[in-house]
């Protein structure tokens, strides 16, 4: 079953067809283990080697073996951020910022947890980073890892990685960077930018979920955390997942090819979109650097009504959106990032994010555009606080403040 409208991208991307395509062969007919020494099995390794290539072209990697292959984004994320802290030996100082991924902050805490020196890098109320402070926080020099995303997944605000890369490399430290949101969706090259790690995701990008892939720039030690087998160089055992190799390496392929018009097309439903809303609902506004964003991305406050309120509302008429905030265990948890940048208190919990993809159309923007003003109304009817200016409806009031 198809939703009637999908504007939730940024969670997960429908599987390109052509990726379909690609990988099907090898579920019915190349199903042999890559490690196998005859050719029914061997033969299929030439296919991950094809795989290597698209997604190092993808990313601007200078030799395909730079590309090691996982089971997701999170796998690569701590991979990177574990593999280089254990590498480096004795206790480096981890640095990341506030408004990471679970898939960063996780490992990060675990570390701190573990007694490593963490430092958290804080952002402005456009979502930006000062660079004075990564490099403050960077002296410690050559016994640091940093962590830093290229796009932000709740607002698509776009990190300075080559600044940011420079400052800790002048260090001496390793730069890994969490590219899963920005890679297929805006050109990048880590050929001309100081990044030691990057990490992708599979499903971001019109592959399926269940893979990924971590870059290690030739020369930088990661640890392995799985171990066993010699696949990936040694650098992760386990027999490759062939088939999703090969979609991922395909949905790469497509990413690079259709780039700059998918981008385009993005831009011009999202922006209509925020600018319907905006002048539709009063008390909206968009959070984030507005200029330094991804192009799909738009993450929209609404003052005094809850964002789960206005998710199931959008779901009760087909529209699949994501809110800002994380609904954990039925209690309504603000978004890390959003509370970063101090969104006021007010709009902290009305918070939906709509993301854009290959795929949209003008009339899920119509559908959308059609729907949100009478669900905004609706709601502020129902909120005790919809028509005030001093309080909030807002059910974890502690966490706010
Ligand atoms: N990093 C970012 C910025 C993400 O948005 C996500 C997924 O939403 C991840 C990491 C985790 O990727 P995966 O779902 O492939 O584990």
């Amino acid at each position: 079953m198809n939703p009637l409208i999908y504007v939730d991208n940024n969670a997960t991307t429908a599987v390109a067809p052509e990726v379909t395509e690609a990988m099907m062969p090898f579920f019915t007919e190349y199903w042999g283990n890559p490690s196998s020494m005859h050719t029914f099995g061997g033969g299929v390794k030439k296919y991950i080697d094809t795989a290597r290539e698209q997604v190092a072209e993808l990313i601007g990697a200078e030799h395909p073996h730079e590309i090691v292959f996982t089971s997701c984004g999170s796998e690569s994320d701590n991979m990177a951020i574990r593999g280089a802290v254990d590498a480096m030996g004795g206790h480096p100082h981890v640095i990341t910022t506030r408004v990471e991924h679970a898939a960063v902050l996780g490992p990060c805490h675990y570390l701190e947890d573990k007694g490593f020196r963490f430092s958290t890098l804080d952002v402005n109320e456009q979502g930006n980073l000062d660079l004075e402070q990564v490099r403050e926080l960077s002296m410690s020099g050559k016994h640091t890892v940093a962590s830093v995303m290229w796009a932000n997944n709740e607002t698509g605000v776009i990190f300075p990685i080559p600044e940011i890369g420079a400052i800790i490399k002048e260090n001496g430290g390793v730069f890994h960077t969490d590219a899963v949101q920005m890679a297929g969706k805006l050109p990048l090259s880590v050929k001309d930018i100081p990044v030691d790690l990057l990490s992708i995701s599979g499903h971001k990008i019109h592959a399926p979920k269940g893979v990924g892939a971590l870059y290690i720039r030739r020369g930088t030690k990661v640890t392995p955390h799985i171990m066993g087998g010699h696949q990936e160089r040694g650098r992760r055992a386990g027999t490759e997942n062939v088939p999703y190799i090969v979609g991922l390496g395909k949905a790469c392929e497509l990413a690079l090819q259709s780039m700059a018009k998918d981008a385009n097309h993005e831009r011009k439903l999202r922006d209509r979109l925020e600018q319907g809303i905006l002048a539709t609902c009063p008390g909206a506004r968009v959070s984030g650097d507005l200029k330094n964003r991804l192009p799909n991305t738009t993450n929209i406050s609404f003052e005094y009504v809850e964002g789960e309120a206005i998710l199931l509302m959008l779901d009760d008429v087909g529209i699949c959106a994501s809110t800002g905030s994380a609904c954990a265990s039925g209690s309504l948890e603000p978004s890390h990032v959003l509370r970063a940048m101090d969104v006021p208190r007010t709009m902290l919990h009305g918070s939906i994010r709509f993301s854009f993809g290959r795929y949209s159309t003008e009339k899920d923007v119509d559908g959308i555009l059609e729907q949100m003003p009478r669900i905004i109304a609706r709601l502020r009817e129902m909120s005790p606080f919809g028509h005030e200016s001093g309080g909030t409806n807002c059910h974890c009031a502690d966490s706010c403040a």
